[in-house]
């Protein structure tokens, strides 16, 4: 699967004895760290309570130091900027990222499951944007997925060539690409967006290896699930130092999550794992077929009647049918969320009917985010929620949102929903496209890092000496320019 991976492995390993596992710790721990510069003596400590076994366990000082000489020779570090001192007042030489090195990452923008948008960024290793750009598609819906992959590379090609001209105007070489990630708000198996077509069926579209040929197959790429893309992002951003982290994110038309477990992302058997929105709520079990009415059968909540409780996938009574923002304006009968978010919360001591809905809304997602909390434990909870949600004047309907949320989600087991810490964060509309481009981009350097650890499916090659040979050529076959 990740050839140009295996391809970098090798060549490491033929002017370094240092192993696979080792080389990825060390490249970790610097990108928990930035932009901050580090040591070779503090990446050796590891990082105490932070992040999981492979943070946190020390590694022998001399081979931090063959690790760093060989990500140095490839150009994924560099010598830092900055001096740092030792516990003694020592100045010690610090490390960063290497700033010859950059990734490309991409969001592709959904609208009722058809790809509307793609904001393309290249980045610096840490995820640090260094130009943008924000595309929309053109055609027809049902043709657009098939254009996605060609304006992503145009894009990466057009973003790279003029951040090269500037570099080289300053007498500075061309960026190294170090990869391509993509993420979509959709189904993602292996590089794979699945798509439902019909009841019970599905259709593939191969946007990874669309991507990959017009890379002429010499950059990895790297497509990931959006939420999957954010619980990277949290991950390596040394922002939550917890090993078990979940991120859950309120988009527009969908609720998804990403589970962080012993600091790695869990994608699941096939790239599905913490499909929150589609957790049912609220009704029993048993039927809950549609009827011609629009009216579900079977026993139902009563206190959900607001809401139209067919999901987007086809199911009745689920997550995302009641707890997003274009639910909330369907119900609301209103343009913009923020017409129902700053109604008040009640008029002459009645609760509006807006301080309803969301008050339903909040507690449905509450509802699924309790079951998240009893299934696997998060010791942190991160929720993105859009900016009109995350309002907390008391006298507004949208505060009534987080707190039915954080009042359902109490109901979890024991001290589940304590430890779980509920950390909303605020999405701006203005950000989500850029966010996502820089989460894409961050998931090449962790995909490059799980193939390292040989956590990510790939099979697990002995690297030998006779076998270095035989490997995937030198450093000069690499690929300096995108095209
Ligand atoms: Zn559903």
């Amino acid at each position: 699967m990740h050839e140009q991976f295996e391809a970098l492995l090798n060549r490491i390993a033929e002017g370094s004895s240092v192993g696979d596992e080792f080389l990825a710790d060390v490249l970790a721990r610097v990108i928990v760290k930035a932009p901050l510069e580090t040591s070779r003596v503090e990446i050796a400590a590891g990082i105490p309570g932070g992040g999981g076994p492979a943070h946190e366990r020390k590694i022998p000082q001399g081979t931090v130091s063959k690790a760093v000489k060989a990500l140095m020779d490839e150009g994924l570090l560099d010598r830092g900027k900055t001096g740092l001192l030792n516990e003694d007042g020592r100045p010690v030489a610090s490390l960063q990222l290497g700033t010859g090195v950059c990734m490309a990452g991409a969001k592709v923008t959904l609208l009722r499951g058809v790809p509307a948008a793609v904001t393309t960024a290249l980045t610096r290793l840490d995820g640090k944007v260094l130009s943008s750009s924000m595309k929309s598609l053109p055609g027809s819906p049902a043709d657009r997925w098939q254009l996605v992959a060609g304006l992503i590379h145009r894009e990466v090609v057009r973003l790279k060539k003029r951040q090269d001209e500037q570099r080289s105007a300053q007498g500075e070489e061309p960026l190294e690409l170090f990869g391509v990630g993509v993420e979509v708000g959709a189904h993602v198996d292996r590089g794979k967006i699945i798509r439902r077509v019909g009841e019970g069926e599905y259709s593939e579209v191969p946007l990874g290896d669309d991507l990959t040929r017009r890379f002429a197959g010499k950059v990895p790429v790297v497509v990931e699930n959006d939420v999957n893309a954010l619980a990277v992002w949290a991950l390596n951003s040394g922002r939550y130092p917890e090993a078990d982290l979940v991120v859950v994110a309120v988009f527009d038309e969908g609720v998804g999550g990403g589970l962080i477990m012993d600091g790695r992302l869990r994608r699941g058997g096939n790239g599905m794992a913490m499909e929150v929105g589609h957790l049912t709520v609220g009704h029993a079990p048993g039927s809950r077929k549609l009827t011609g009415a629009g009216t579900a059968t079977g026993r139902r909540d009563p206190s959900l009647d607001l809401f139209d409780p067919e999901c987007h996938c086809g199911g009745v009574g689920h997550v995302d049918a009641f707890a997003t923002p274009a639910r909330l304006r369907k119900s609301a009968g209103v343009a913009t969320l923020g017409e129902i978010a700053r109604a008040p919360v009640s008029v002459d001591g009645v609760r509006t009917p807006q301080a309803l809905c969301m008050e339903t809304a909040g507690s449905v997602l509450g509802r699924g985010l309790a079951h998240v909390v009893n299934i696997v434990n998060p010791s942190r909870l991160v929720l993105y929620l859009p900016a009109e949600l995350c309002d907390i004047a008391p006298a507004h309907a949208a505060h009534c949102y987080l707190a039915a949320a954080r009042s359902e989600m109490e109901h979890a087991f024991s001290t589940g929903a304590t430890v779980a810490h509920l950390t909303p964060v605020q999405l701006e509309d203005k950000d989500l496209g850029e966010l996502g481009a820089r989460a894409a981009a961050v998931c090449v350097i962790n995909s490059f890092i799980d193939h390292a650890r040989g956590l990510d499916g790939c099979p697990v090659v002995q690297r030998r000496p006779s076998a270095r040979r035989t490997a995937d050529g030198p450093r000069a076959d690499r690929v300096s320019d995108a095209s």
